[in-house]
């Protein structure tokens, strides 16, 4: 790539792209991709998304396009529709003061692309590109890229001040690019980061989710090294010092973390594993994950440490305090993250695999006989019946032979007379 040919240099865009662009600029308007797109493509990495900046007013972007989504008119941003796919039209803006370290008082629009660009938080971030103009790079974009740097768009120091999501945006595409932080900007990590508790926990969560999904996980400790980690959540600084008492090398979990595919219910798991349970619950509760990524970690922590069961019973009961899919993330998790464990963790997936193929029950609503069955048999409903069933349930765990209707409606009955009261209290036997 050679950087001293910029304007003739072309990145591939997509049809739809050039077909915005062009409809813009017919109607008088200038137009660019810019941002994330932008550099992903350099990269040779997909855009996620592509986002178009032009020189029109978003009235009159809707009156070039007909139709039309008001996404974020304020903003000046216009969504158009193409092939199913949305695409954001901004308007050429500066943005104005920032209010509270997050959001801009106000916008102003301009007619041109330089305070556009000067806007953007990274150099790698804030180049346009159309195919009649070619690579608009006025801050050094495409030189970052080269040396794989993030660095502020002017004077790190003040940019982070404006908005302190910034610096966890630097950490996560540092991570996500396996770039390093340019000097200046790296020590402006630090003076800013009290400003980061005016930033909303959910975009928080966001940059740190994206940066633990990142090829490289371990960006994370640069949270801890700059000072951030007090002012993301209460129980953040936590994770760092819980795992420095206990002797865990949190930056080795990461590293390994990253063979992990990109689930967050994963990620999360290796990240606070070691404070249980309840310690990772707080946190993701703290950062408003969602409910299912939640109930996910718990199980995968619950299950983290705990010695990997050598007999069949014991295997199908772990097995049936979770769904497949989720046991199968578990003994991944372990043999990726715990390679000392690879031998016991294999000898559990091919037992695994056997009670999968026998088909033995390990889920209540596989066991072969139901309430009704019971009631038919004598038994009174109501709080009972679901702990003669949950009895039953162990016992099949235990025997997977007994999972015919006869030999458990004479099991149920026969546990039943054992008892002087006929089997209606035996709440402690579970
Ligand atoms: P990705 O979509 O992969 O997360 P991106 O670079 O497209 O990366 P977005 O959050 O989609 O990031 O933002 C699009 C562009 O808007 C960025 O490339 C950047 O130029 C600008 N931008 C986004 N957030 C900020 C911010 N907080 N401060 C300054 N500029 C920003
Ligand atoms: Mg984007």
């Amino acid at each position: 790539m050679d950087i001293t040919k910029k304007a003739e240099f072309t990145i591939k865009i997509p049809p739809q792209v050039e077909w915005i662009l062009k409809k813009l600029r017919d109607s008088g308007y200038e137009a660019f991709a810019v941002g994330g797109c932008v550099r992903d493509t350099i990269l040779n990495r997909i855009p996620g998304d592509w986002d178009i900046t032009t020189s029109a007013k978003p009235v009159e972007v809707k009156a070039v396009f007909g139709k039309t989504v008001d996404t974020g008119l304020q903003h000046g941003t216009v969504t158009v529709i193409r092939d199913h796919v949305g695409y954001e039209i901004t308007t050429y803006r500066i943005d104005g003061e920032y209010e509270d370290g997050r959001h801009p008082r106000e916008v102003e629009f301009t007619s041109d692309l330089r305070e556009d660009l000067r806007r953007r938080d990274f150099t790698i971030n804030a180049m346009a590109y159309s195919p009649e103009t070619g690579l608009v790079d006025i801050f050094g974009g495409m030189e970052d890229l080269k040396n794989r740097t993030i660095r502020c768009v002017g004077n790190a120091v003040e940019r982070f001040g404006e908005d302190a999501l910034r610096i966890m945006r630097a950490v996560r595409f540092a991570s996500q690019l396996d770039f390093s932080i340019e000097e200046e900007t790296y020590r402006a990590l630090s003076g800013i980061a009290p400003n980061l508790a005016h930033v909303s926990k959910e975009r928080i969560q966001v940059e740190l989710t994206k940066t633990l999904l990142s090829g490289r996980p371990q960006g994370v400790l640069v949270m801890e090294d700059t000072g951030m980690c007090p002012y993301m959540t209460a129980g953040f600084p936590g994770i760092f010092s819980k795992a420095r008492e206990s002797g865990i090398n949190l930056e080795e979990r990461l590293k390994r973390s990253a063979l992990l595919p990109q689930e967050k219910s994963l990620r999360y798991a290796v990240f606070l594993g070691h404070l249980g349970e309840k310690g990772a619950c707080t946190i993701l509760r703290e950062l408003k994950l969602d409910n299912d990524t939640i109930r996910r970690v718990k199980t995968l922590v619950r299950f983290m440490e705990e010695t990997l069961p050598e007999d069949g019973p014991a295997l199908r009961r772990m097995m049936s305090q979770m769904e497949d899919s989720l046991f199968d993330s578990l003994l991944l998790m372990r043999k990726t993250v715990f390679p000392e464990q690879m031998e016991d963790v294999l000898k559990t997936e091919s037992r695994c695999r056997r009670v999968r193929e026998r088909g033995d029950c390990i889920r209540l609503k596989d066991l072969a006989v139901t309430g009704n069955d019971l009631i038919a048999a004598g038994m009174k409903p109501g709080k009972e019946m679901g702990e003669r069933l949950r009895y039953l349930f162990e016992l099949v765990l235990s025997e997977p032979a007994l999972n015919e209707k006869e030999l458990l409606l004479k099991a149920a009955c026969d546990a039943r007379k054992e008892q002087p009261d006929g089997g209606q209290n035996q709440t402690e036997k579970q």
